[in-house]
């Protein structure tokens, strides 16, 4: 299922044949679809459909190009159309250096009025840039200094997916400008430029993967290859998709699950889905086995939402071996089955040794993703009983200074740190693979991790990019 998260569907390309366009699209499995205004009219337009298609959301705002003519009562209108049911963001706002239509300083001040009404409604904004992205985000960012409550979430969240604010649509910025806007609460949605020839946001994505990304038409514009020159409509998301997976290197339908789930929970349509056991992600089973940890780590989203590209991790109760093992059914139909999740398996690690006993005798590969401290945790060497139950343990080495992995964690940094170096150690001597990786933080010495994983430790090394 996918969302079009932004078609201006109210143009008159789409007077004629509307019924038919949203029918095509919902074949395609397009089921939402978000359609910002553009004025105060196209504002009310857009709530007219959003009345006559049940799946239709609105957004209510003033463009950059049409603020020319705008004053203080259109934002009052803009401000009073937000109160509809069917509203989900003041969109799109933003600024527009292209187009000489409106001086900066009235645009800038616009763009100010326009946030403020989507704090004050507690809506979402979707933001529209061309020539003018440093200014935007400056602006954003000025304005959750400004804004108690969204400063608030800023400081208490526990998570680096922070509870949204907005999208930059249509996003032309590289991966330095993306990254800061994630960690600002915003996401950023691609059209179908990203099918285009020498498109510079497949160099973008290649980088920021598809975790914090909504995919839109921008209907009746910038219509996908190889339709170019036709009229553009929602029913090319998927296309759009299947080109982002392609960049990304991850499946159909990861993309599809992931953006949906960001849509849906930036605009507040429909359910974000019931935790799960088990889930796939690329040709991989994944086994939530436990929300529980040891640690603290200051980049997981534990105690978050919990929610990894589109699934939802945080269960309220742990899954027996029974449930796991008839999720999983048949371990050959998966490169390999994973104990991961939000918690560290080896917290229950007798469960871990049930599954993965099963798994591999059934013909399956197990991989175990863990914090390294199975045998602090367990009082004794778990290593040993690794034999014939795990191949490769993932061991996430976070910093190579145990002063820093202890800050990284919210934990004891020495006695953990040497625990989950001699785990290491250990584990080589039992099961096919060890790997460790860093998460690519600014203040992380990637190269000195390298080597160290490498060199010292003799096990493979893998850099996880922080996004
Ligand atoms: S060790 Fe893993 S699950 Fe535990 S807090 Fe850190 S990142 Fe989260
Ligand atoms: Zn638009």
């Amino acid at each position: 299922m996918f969302i079009d998260s932004h078609a201006h569907l109210f143009y008159p390309d789409f007077k004629d044949d509307l019924d038919e366009v949203i029918r095509r699209a919902s074949d395609a499995g397009v089921k939402f679809f978000v359609v910002p205004g553009t004025n105060v009219e196209t504002s009310k337009q857009a709530i007219a459909l959003s009345e006559r298609y049940e799946a239709v959301y609105a957004c209510v705002g003033i463009h950059p190009l049409d603020m020319a003519e705008a004053d203080d009562g259109a934002l009052r209108e803009i401000e009073k159309l937000s109160e509809h049911k069917k509203v989900v963001a003041i969109g799109e706002i933003g600024l527009d250096y292209y187009y000489d239509t409106t001086p900066k300083d009235k645009q800038q001040r616009m763009f100010r009025s326009q946030i403020e009404i989507a704090i004050r409604r507690n809506l979402p904004i979707v933001v529209h840039t061309r020539d003018s992205m440093d200014d935007a985000v400056s602006t954003v960012e000025e304005m959750i200094q400004r804004n108690e409550y969204w400063r608030s979430q800023q400081a208490t969240s526990n998570s680096r997916f922070l509870a949204p604010k907005g999208v930059f649509h249509c996003f032309s910025g590289d991966a330095l400008t993306a990254r800061r806007l994630f960690m600002l609460g915003f996401l950023v949605s691609y059209p179908g430029i990203v099918t285009f020839k020498n498109s510079p946001a497949v160099e973008t994505l290649k980088t920021i993967g598809y975790d914090h990304i909504m995919l839109e038409t921008d209907s009746p514009y910038l219509t996908p290859a190889p339709h170019r020159g036709k009229r553009n409509e929602p029913m090319y998301i998927p296309e759009i998709g299947k080109k982002i997976a392609e960049v990304c290197k991850a499946t159909d339908k990861d993309v599809a699950r992931t953006t949906t789930y960001n849509a849906k929970r930036l605009f507040n349509i429909g359910s974000l889905g019931d935790p799960v056991f088990t889930y796939s992600l690329g040709r991989s089973l994944y086994i939530n086995l436990t929300i529980r940890c040891d640690a603290d780590c200051i980049f997981c989203d534990r105690k978050g939402e919990a929610v990894v590209k589109g699934h939802n991790l945080k269960i309220t109760r742990e899954p027996t071996v029974r449930e796991v093992i008839e999720e999983i059914k048949d371990p050959k139909a998966y490169d390999e089955i994973v104990f991961c999740g939000y918690g560290e398996p080896t917290i229950r690690f007798d469960a871990v040794k049930e599954i993965g006993a099963w798994v591999k005798a059934n013909g399956g590969k197990v991989r175990l993703n863990t914090d390294g401290h199975g045998s602090l945790i367990n009082k004794r060497n778990i290593a040993p009983e690794l034999r014939n139950v795990v191949d490769t343990v993932s061991i996430s080495l976070n910093s190579v200074d145990p002063r820093q992995y202890g800050e990284l964690m919210r934990i004891n940094g020495e006695k953990n740190h040497a625990a989950m170096v001699e785990f290491a150690g250990e584990a080589k001597k039992y099961v096919s693979e060890v790997v460790m990786s860093v998460v690519g933080m600014d203040d992380v010495d990637i190269e000195k991790a390298k080597r160290y994983v490498e060199d010292v430790l003799g096990v493979k090394y893998r850099v996880r990019p922080y996004f």
